[in-house]
């Protein structure tokens, strides 16, 4: 009886797809090194909140690893190490291979940029004797969370002789922070029958940035005039300079463990800086690879890959063209050689809100990387829907290196959907796959990822370069 059983199981472990809890599918060591590798993940989490930040970040380790500025007219052999800084706000890492670029390139995609609140060009003002930034939200989030949490500004001012300022405050020990005030509950009968997409509206995201006047002389505006006063002296700006800003604001929390075990971190902006992350020191330890290794780090894809920064421009793409011209290759042949894994994150079961996944293909925390063939929503569409054989050939490394993986789709069929940067991938005549970690509370100001799933995003794009 007992026999029979054991063979009934071995026969179901032969049969069956189930994915695995990675504590159960690997060795104490990577379990380890997974806990050793979210501890500098954690660091970069609170250093580079925004794609600006990213891009500073990663450039300077980049360089520290041997990567130089890359030169379109230059000519890189096997093994150079190159970065090009698109614009402050993107960054593409590359390793030159042994092969030709003619065979490909191995690509790893994933975008810096997190859903945030933007300020509007003309944002301060004052209304009984407070003084607020309006703002314009930046990706899809729901508004009523980003109230009463403590918030940071960050970003760019240019003034008008030109000069760039940076803005980072809130971050620091001892930096004032910012809030968007809500409404106390005993006066909120009203707004409690709101629905909760306008639970707090886009007009209501309003920051509150101080409340003293400059001075005890008669006259209108004086607290935001306090405000300039106090902003000319820091930065040098004046009032007109927002019209010239990037400035964005962002939750001030830290990284930090999450649970009694530390199995989990919680952070704003997982998605998708935990791909990011690996995708970026997976090539920053890639030494005379076979094919030439690509990390792009893009902006933009939380508002649709627009822009010159994002995926859907043709910055990638006239990249490879110059890597391939130095070859004398032509750009389209190293296009439709290469292959990319479009890291990027999915929704994590959450067991609270079962109603909205369907189990069997959904991801689950703690179970590894996850490959999601394709996004969308109303039949797939929107998605880039990667080939069986693409599936194949990823599937198929990441077994044979022992990488816990599994699959995921996002939600029910018609609950809603969404998408990543594959679709603009694939566009070039590449072929692509999302390939990401699953997160709870996904664009909420405070995300939550299990550290083994990040550790096997790590290890898959080492062993895609390799
Ligand atoms: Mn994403
Ligand atoms: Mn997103």
């Amino acid at each position: 009886m007992f026999e029979q059983k054991n063979a009934i199981e071995s026969l179901k472990e032969g049969l069956f797809y189930n994915s695995k809890h990675v504590c159960e599918a690997v060795g104490e060591s990577e379990i380890n090194a997974a806990d050793d590798f979210s501890e500098g993940y954690k660091e970069y989490m609170n250093e580079g909140k925004t794609e600006r930040e990213s891009v500073c970040y990663f450039e300077e380790k980049a360089k520290n690893a041997g990567f130089v500025e890359f030169d379109a007219n230059a000519k890189y052999v096997a093994g150079d190490k190159v970065y090009y800084n698109n614009r402050g706000k993107s960054i593409i890492l590359a390793v030159i291979g042994r092969r030709s670029i003619a065979s490909g390139a191995k690509i790893a995609a994933a975008h810096i940029d997190s859903p945030r609140l933007d300020l509007k060009p003309n944002p301060l003002y004052e209304d009984s004797e407070m003084a607020l930034f309006k703002t314009h939200y930046y990706g899809g989030i729901k508004k009523y969370q980003w109230t009463a949490i403590p918030l940071s500004i960050h970003g760019v001012v240019v003034k008008g002789d030109g000069e760039k300022v940076f803005v980072r405050i809130g971050e620091d020990e001892g930096d004032p922070q910012f809030v968007i005030t809500d409404l106390l509950p005993h006066l909120a009968s009203e707004q409690n029958k709101r629905s909760l997409p306008d639970g707090i509206k886009g007009e209501e995201l309003n920051i509150l940035v101080g409340s003293r006047p400059f001075s005890k002389d008669e006259g209108s505006e004086k607290v935001k005039l306090n405000i300039l006063k106090i902003l000319n002296k820091k930065y040098g700006i004046t009032e007109t300079d927002f019209l010239s800003a990037e400035l964005e604001i962002v939750p001030a929390f830290k990284a930090t463990d999450i649970g009694f075990d530390r199995s989990l971190i919680g952070a704003y902006g997982h998605d998708d800086k935990c791909c990011a992350y690996p995708a970026a020191e997976a090539i920053l330890g890639v030494e005379n690879p076979e094919y030439t290794a690509v990390t792009i780090l893009t902006d933009k894809e939380e508002i649709g890959s627009v822009g010159n920064t994002g995926l859907h421009s043709s910055y990638l793409k006239y990249f490879i063209a110059d890597l391939a011209a130095m070859q004398g290759v032509e750009p389209w042949v190293a296009l439709r050689n290469s292959e990319c894994l479009s890291a990027d994150v999915n929704s994590a079961y959450d067991t609270t809100f079962a109603d909205v996944f369907e189990k069997r293909n959904s991801s689950q925390i703690n179970h590894g990387v996850v490959i999601t063939k394709y996004t969308g929503a109303r039949g797939k569409s929107g998605s880039s829907d990667a080939s069986a054989e693409y599936m194949g050939r990823i599937r198929k490394m990441l077994d044979e290196n022992g990488i816990v993986w599994q699959i995921g789709e996002l939600g029910k069929v018609d609950i809603g959907g969404g998408g990543t940067v594959a679709q603009y991938i694939a566009d070039l005549d590449i072929d692509v796959v999302d390939l990401g970690i699953p997160v709870l509370s996904m664009h909420a100001p405070f995300e939550v990822i299990a550290k083994t799933d990040l550790y096997m995003a790590y290890r898959a794009f080492s062993v895609f370069f390799k």
